[in-house]
């Protein structure tokens, strides 16, 4: 059986002293397994990107950023087969897959920039004769540590940036589909970059606590569920580590009784359903305002779901797969049994999916549950899976205030025609990425990306011109040049300009 080592000093590494098994979700086979760094093998990825860090600090950002060029034609020229990886151990259709890696393409072409990004502030005559600028310095070894459900994208809103901005990068990916990663990283290698400034350990805690625990890491950036990000933010500030850690969400979407029902409908389709609703952008409530909005919406979601179709991530023409493991899958459906005791309505019920050939496969069909109330576990929790859920509300008052007291603020929507609404909603709301008429408001690569409230622990968001902030420290220097033989007076006050 194949085994998923690591990417150390631009070498493949095995450490199989503990091994894990790697899951095909469509069928519920092991396919592989991948191997689990040791403390001592995390020691060496970091000493190589320690090693690598002087003279790729040095480095012309413009020589920097020429690899970055190569790195994005060759994920074009790879995509299939990185979409392939993808949908073999994290289940995703193709179509989605390919949607994944582009969103993470569009972050190395924003890296491309690098010079224009790094190019700094520069003040004359702050005083007299005297020049003034700051200039963003490269930290030196940074860590990304990632989750399993964007297995390509959420690896590259990280490292690109980190190492066009002068810093040599450890990633410890998600051990549950490890291969696309550790593939993309290898044609970065391919695409110029010296040995040891990108690294990969595949691992779990003990990886994870390696890196937090070594002074030589200067930042780390983490994405992943709300518990494990809170754990990671907390460490790293303890042992005085720069930090950003995103964690996990509850997405409501807003159905105003002006909205274009049929629109919403379609939107809310693919927002809650796609990738088996394991997006942390995924719209899993939906809030509408009055009941004649909310029996429109249950009346025609209803209906679109039968056509909704879950399978295998090989048959290009499933709308999703399967969820990532079978621990999952029963939890999912345990959330759905919750809201049923609890006294919502199941109008439709995918817990006993039917996927011909794929009898074993970790499937969950789309679900949609009325008459959610806030008390209730699957609404306070991330369900993470392709449930959507209806809560009735008599106002947008009452809707905003709903999504206000939720302890996740990463995204949101609202559907309605009103732009009045809409402008308020957007101004008021507590979220970090909301949508208007848009129901998967993921930034581009040229703004950045990061929830409120539970959702982020940290002050900058990811990539994007966050990302130049996050992976630099700022120095300011401040220069005279006296002429040849000019004395200054001693002064013992403050230098001001008065
Ligand atoms: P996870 O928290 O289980 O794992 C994330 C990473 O942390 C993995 O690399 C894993 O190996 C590591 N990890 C897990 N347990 C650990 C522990 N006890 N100590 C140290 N490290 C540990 O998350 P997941 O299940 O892989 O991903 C799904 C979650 O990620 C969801 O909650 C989702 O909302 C969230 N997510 C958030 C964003 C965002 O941008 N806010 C994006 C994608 C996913």
């Amino acid at each position: 059986m194949n085994t998923v080592g690591h990417l150390i000093n631009g070498q493949i590494v095995n450490d199989a002293a503990r091994l894990q098994d790697v899951y095909n979700p469509s069928t519920g086979e092991v396919s592989k397994q991948v191997a689990l760094a040791s403390k001592t093998t995390v020691e060496q990825a970091i000493a190589a990107a320690e090693a690598a860090f002087p003279e790729w600090r040095n480095t012309p950002p413009i020589k920097r950023a020429r690899i970055m060029f190569r790195f994005k034609e060759l994920l074009e020229q790879n995509a299939e087969r990185i979409a392939q990886m993808i949908g073999e151990e994290h289940g995703k259709i193709a179509h989605d897959a390919l949607g994944e890696l582009q969103r993470g393409i569009e972050n190395v072409e924003y890296a491309c920039g690098a010079p224009e990004l790094l190019k700094g502030e520069h003040s004359k005559n702050v005083g007299p004769n005297i020049d003034s600028w700051s200039e963003f310095q490269p930290l030196g070894v940074v860590a990304g540590i990632t989750p399993f459900n964007f297995p390509a994208m959420v690896p590259l809103w990280m490292f690109p940036m980190a190492i066009v901005c002068g810093n040599c990068f450890v990633l410890k990916p998600s051990e549950r589909d490890p291969s696309s990663t550790l593939f993309i990283a290898q044609l970065l290698q391919e695409a110029g970059l010296p040995d040891g400034v990108m690294n990969v350990v595949n691992g779990d805690k003990e990886a994870v606590d390696t890196l937090l625990g070594d002074s030589r890491v200067q930042a780390i950036s983490f994405v992943g569920s709300t518990p494990i990000a809170e754990y990671i933010y907390k460490t790293a500030n303890a042992n005085g580590k720069r930090c950003q850690a995103l964690g996990g969400a509850k997405n409501h979407a807003i159905v105003m009784p002006d909205a274009d029902m049929d629109n919403a409908v379609n939107q809310l389709l693919g927002a809650a359903f796609g990738s088996s609703g394991e997006r942390c952008m995924a719209l899993s409530v939906a809030v509408a305002v009055g009941d004649a909005a909310a029996d429109a919406l249950i009346e025609k979601m209803q209906a679109a779901m039968q056509s909704l179709k879950v399978g295998a991530y090989s048959d290009k023409s499933n709308d999703f797969g399967p969820v990532i493991t079978k621990a999952h899958q029963q939890k999912v459906v345990g959330y759905i049994d919750s809201a049923e005791a609890q006294g919502a309505t199941i109008v439709v019920d995918g817990r006993n999916p039917q996927v011909a050939g794929h009898e074993n496969g970790f499937f969950v069909g789309g679900t949609l549950i009325d008459r959610v109330s806030p008390d209730m576990l699957s609404y306070k929790e991330e369900i993470f899976g392709p449930v959507l859920q209806v809560v009735r509300v008599d106002s947008m008052q009452a809707a905003m205030d709903l999504i206000d007291a939720h302890e996740y603020g990463n995204g949101t929507c609202i559907f309605t025609r009103d732009g009045e609404a809409a402008r308020y909603f957007s101004d008021n709301i507590k979220v970090g990425m909301v949508g208007i008429n848009v129901p998967l408001p993921v930034p581009v690569a040229y703004h950045s990306f990061g929830g409120w409230k539970r959702s982020l622990f940290g002050d900058l968001h990811a990539y994007g011109p966050d990302a130049v902030r996050f992976y630099t420290k700022r120095k300011t220097v401040t220069q005279r040049w006296p002429s040849a033989g000019v004395r200054e007076s001693v002064s013992f006050s403050m230098p001001t300009m008065k």
